[in-house]
């Protein structure tokens, strides 16, 4: 089976750690080097074309590598680097000359788990002497078998089946638990009664590891729970955002009809304000005109007027003057007006070369939804670019963005 993996994407946002344990310094490292792993796992590392840490990886790999071993619950966005963060720590922790499970590894899927050995399989290239076992479906063992791999990297069901109730190895000599997507592994709906059984036979002083792109508060708040003093690495709130704003998007065939959406959005929900986001100056102004003239109380925000302006407008929009503020980029950042509870993206937010430019995307709908308030994001969908930009974005976030029939907006409340 082949797995396409996408490159890695620099995460520009920052990350806030959230030191847990006062003993543990905390400090960051710009090279591999600097972690001053085995040669050979050094040699592997380049072997890959990794040049130097990713932001994740410089942030999480010197604690994960400390003596005494860490316990670490860790967020960044896909593709940011973490899988090979925690197979390097993996890596590094085996004792290859003890031939027994010393590292077990829990993915939610099958494909998952392959992709994460054969990530660890690259990455050990120079290092033969560790052995790698996947438990997954498919892979059976004789009863009565001990492992003698280093490490078991596998799904819950089956890890449980080998680890706690076949006894194919010795759960009490485990010093790595790594958990990858955490969050739909202990989430309720999700894995948690067997990860739960096998994190409860694991000894205490196992090193935990648990790595997800996102944590609801839920989730957080029980990996806190079964996760003794952790370094816990986290996203900002920026980017935590999106799961409390509900993401749309309509179908239209013109400049008019994309009016038309936004009158009918009015029609049936109740909003505080709406910042709505268009691609020129040229169209804001004409978009402008055309709701004042229905009589909505609009402001528009865009680059040709002088700071002073700028700021006399936003302080009207504040005091609650004008219900809509249209805008172009210039206001995708920073602005924060509490009552905002719809932002609409007029036109997709798109680069030079008229990509989908997910980060701007991100800070607009960011405009609403301040300090986990629910909001709502719509974007109005009016060509087979402005579609796939909007693909593009639901599938970087990882994010739904849902179809809304604007005759039956009902849905959206
Ligand atoms: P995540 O687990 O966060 O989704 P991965 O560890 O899978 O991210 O990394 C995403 C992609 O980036 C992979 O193709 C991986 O090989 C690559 N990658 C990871 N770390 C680095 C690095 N330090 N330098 C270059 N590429 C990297």
């Amino acid at each position: 089976m082949k797995i396409i993996r996408q490159g890695l994407v620099e995460s520009k946002l920052d990350i806030e750690i959230q030191r847990k344990d006062p003993n543990s310094p905390l400090y960051s490292v710009k090279t591999f080097e600097a972690l001053h792993l085995k040669p050979n796992l050094l040699k592997g590392v380049y072997a890959m074309g990794f040049n130097a840490p990713s932001k994740i990886q410089e942030t999480a790999l010197p604690t994960l590598l400390a003596d005494p071993p860490q316990n670490m619950i860790a967020q960044s966005q896909s593709g940011t680097g973490k899988t090979a963060a925690f197979v390097l720590a993996m890596l590094t922790r085996v004792d290859p000359t003890k031939n027994y499970p010393q590292v077990l590894c829990l993915s939610p899927t099958y494909e998952l788990a392959i992709q994460t050995g054969e990530v660890a399989a690259k990455m050990a290239k120079f290092c033969p002497e560790i052995k790698l076992k996947y438990a997954v479906r498919g892979e059976e063992v004789p009863r009565g078998t001990k492992l003698t791999d280093h490490i078991v990297i596998g799904t819950p069901g089956k890890m449980l089946d080998w680890g706690v109730k076949f006894g194919m190895f010795d759960m009490s000599k485990i010093k790595v638990f790594v958990l990858d997507e955490a969050d739909v592994m202990i989430d309720r709906q999700g894995h948690q009664d067997q990860c739960i059984r096998i994190h409860k036979c694991l000894p205490t002083t196992c090193q935990m590891m648990f790595f997800s792109a996102t944590y609801g508060a839920n989730v957080m708040e029980f990996a806190e729970v079964i996760v003794p003093n952790p370094i816990i690495i986290r996203l900002l709130r920026e980017e935590e955002s999106l799961d409390n704003i509900k993401q749309y998007y309509v179908k239209c065939k013109s400049p008019e009809e994309k009016y038309r959406a936004i009158c009918n959005i009015y029609g049936v929900i109740t909003i505080g304000q709406a910042i709505i986001f268009c691609h020129t100056r040229k169209t804001a102004s004409w978009l402008s005109e055309k709701m004042s003239k229905d009589g909505h109380s609009v402001a528009v925000l865009s680059g040709e007027l002088t700071v002073d302006q700028r700021i006399a407008v936003l302080d009207r929009f504040r005091a609650g003057l004008e219900k809509v503020l249209i805008t172009t980029n210039v206001l995708s950042r920073g602005i924060d007006v509490e009552q905002v509870t719809l932002v609409v993206n007029f036109d997709m937010p798109m680069d030079m070369d008229k990509k989908a430019d997910c980060e701007t995307y991100l800070h607009r709908i960011g405009r609403t939804g301040r300090f986990g308030k629910a909001g709502i994001a719509i974007n109005l969908v009016d060509s087979t670019q402005a579609m796939d930009i909007c693909k593009e974005i639901e599938s970087h976030f990882g994010k739904k963005i849902q179809l809304l029939d604007i005759e039956d907006a009902e849905e959206i409340e």
